[in-house]
């Protein structure tokens, strides 16, 4: 078995990852300016939602009942999807999906192929296994078009590309499509991707989407976009193939109603996606003539097996939680070394490729239910990443300083004279590092946590102390 989020396993610890991000001034400028954007936007249009939280109970619960009847939905949609033309491929992990996309291209004498909207096929790293075969991919979406001539990495899972600022995009573009005289507004860099493109979107014969729903009534695949080069590359090509999660299914097609409202507010900010595209099956004469779905499994199977974090698999990809994520808005999306970052990719990654790879995720959150707040599905991520602290305790994995700090705590904390003398120590230590009522500039490790947070010295008197005193006052 083969489970990977892209190279997650390999990446650097999050503290090392983040410390390296921390120290470029113009990726943390780019990231802040973009997240700060895209937060406005949403919060101006969710305000106009009178029913926004019953919207987002509304999802929540869909969501809740599909993964309790996950297995009839997805054997609902697999037999709607062959009725309408399709045909439905199982892949329990990321290897068989690639296998079987290849086998599917190759059966067809093609050498290249058109993606969109794929952060799936990021996660199996289908490109590599593409190009390995001897198979060219052609990004579509624009800010994976940048990711990929700039032989770069997404960082952010609705804009994989918003580390880059204009300039660096054009640079990019200058060099990759051979432009030197290219201009610097929007419009040329637009203009530039556009024809890079469109010989592209009218020459190759087979491509490869992602899903954001699968409708299990109808069998149809649902992706919504801004630019409409998702529409061409599900519309153009002869051959499609659409790589889609298990937990991407929804019920019916009303249900969509719920979702395409939520989604484009939570992910851009805007009313409703530009592109909405619907495809079922096969229409003899009109769009591919061969359609094939692949679902896969590549871990959720063993979310959903644990009640206490499953309800990570109802999330829909807005990216609201990273522009929200205090964490994510200093580090950017590539200190979490893996295709999904923020809060999502924190609770997501070490779920699917299994806690030994990525245990350092849990830890890369203040806590702050910032990303609760704003989940369009209502996911409690601060109560799963505690859950996950709370596995890797249990592996006896958990940080060095937290493992000193917990058993230092039990010996103090379990006996009353223990933590009496602790406290005088305490109070006899502290005086250097007191300054406005706060204790500030700690050395060692206690110093990782002052850098960052006020932390109040401990009282001169403790409530033992002050009751006895006062009691022995009463006596006399
Ligand atoms: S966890 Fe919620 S807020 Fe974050 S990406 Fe998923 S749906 Fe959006």
């Amino acid at each position: 078995m083969s489970e990977r989020v892209g190279e997650a396993a390999h990446a650097p610890a999050f503290p090392v990852a983040a410390k390296r991000s921390m120290a470029n001034a113009q990726l943390r400028r780019n990231v802040r300016h973009a997240t700060d954007v895209i937060r406005n936007k949403r919060g101006k249009v969710v305000g106009e939602l009178p029913d926004w939280e019953a919207l987002r109970e509304s999802a929540h619960q869909i969501k809740e009942h599909t993964l309790r009847h996950l297995d009839f939905y997805l054997e609902q949609f697999e037999q709607a999807c062959v009725r309408a033309g399709g045909k439905v491929h199982w892949a329990r992990d990321a290897d068989e999906a690639n296998r079987i996309i290849v086998e599917i291209i190759q059966a067809h004498k093609q050498a290249e192929v058109i993606k969109v909207k794929t952060m799936t096929s990021d996660e199996t790293r289908l490109n590599p296994a593409l190009e390995a075969a001897g198979i060219t991919p052609y990004e579509t979406d624009l800010a994976d078009l940048i990711v990929q001539l700039g032989e770069d990495k997404p960082s952010h899972i609705v804009v994989p590309a918003l580390h880059r600022n204009k300039a660096e995009i054009r640079k990019i573009f200058r060099e990759k499509m051979n432009l030197h005289d290219l201009g610097d507004r929007p419009e040329d860099l637009t203009d530039a991707a556009r024809h890079y493109l469109r010989e592209k979107f009218l020459r190759v014969k087979v491509g490869v989407s992602g899903a954001n729903f699968a409708i299990a009534e109808t069998g149809s695949v649902c992706v919504v976009e801004s630019e409409g080069n998702g529409r061409m590359c599900v519309s153009l090509p002869q051959v499609l193939i659409s790589l889609v999660g298990i937990e991407k299914v929804i019920p019916t097609f009303n249900d969509l109603e719920v979702f395409l409202q939520l989604l484009p507010r939570s992910a851009t900010g805007e009313r409703m996606n530009p592109y909405n595209s619907l495809w079922t099956g096969v229409t003899p004469g009109d769009g591919p003539q061969e359609f094939h779905v692949v679902l896969l499994d590549n871990g959720r199977t063993k979310v959903l097996a644990d009640t206490q974090s499953r309800e990570t698999l109802n999330c829909i990809r807005c990216g609201a939680c990273l522009n929200a994520c205090p964490v994510y808005r200093q580090t950017g999306g590539h200190a979490y070394g893996s295709v999904y970052g923020g809060p999502i990719g924190a609770i997501l990654t070490p779920q699917l490729q299994g806690m030994e790879h990525s245990q350092s995720l849990p830890y890369a959150s203040s806590l702050c239910g910032a990303c609760y707040e704003v989940c369009p599905v209502k996911i409690n991520i601060p109560e799963i990443l505690i859950h996950l602290r709370g596995k890797i305790v249990e592996r006896g994995d958990a940080p060095l300083s937290e493992k000193l700090a917990m058993k230092t705590a039990a010996f103090a904390l379990s006996s009353s004279s223990r933590l009496s003398g602790a406290q005088k120590l305490v109070r006899i230590g502290q005086k250097p590092f007191e300054h406005g009522g706060a204790l500030r500039g700690l050395p060692g490790m206690l110093g990782q946590w002052t850098a960052v947070r006020d932390l109040p010295p401990v009282p001169a008197e403790s409530f033992r102390e002050w009751w006895a005193k006062r009691h022995q006052g009463r006596g006399k």
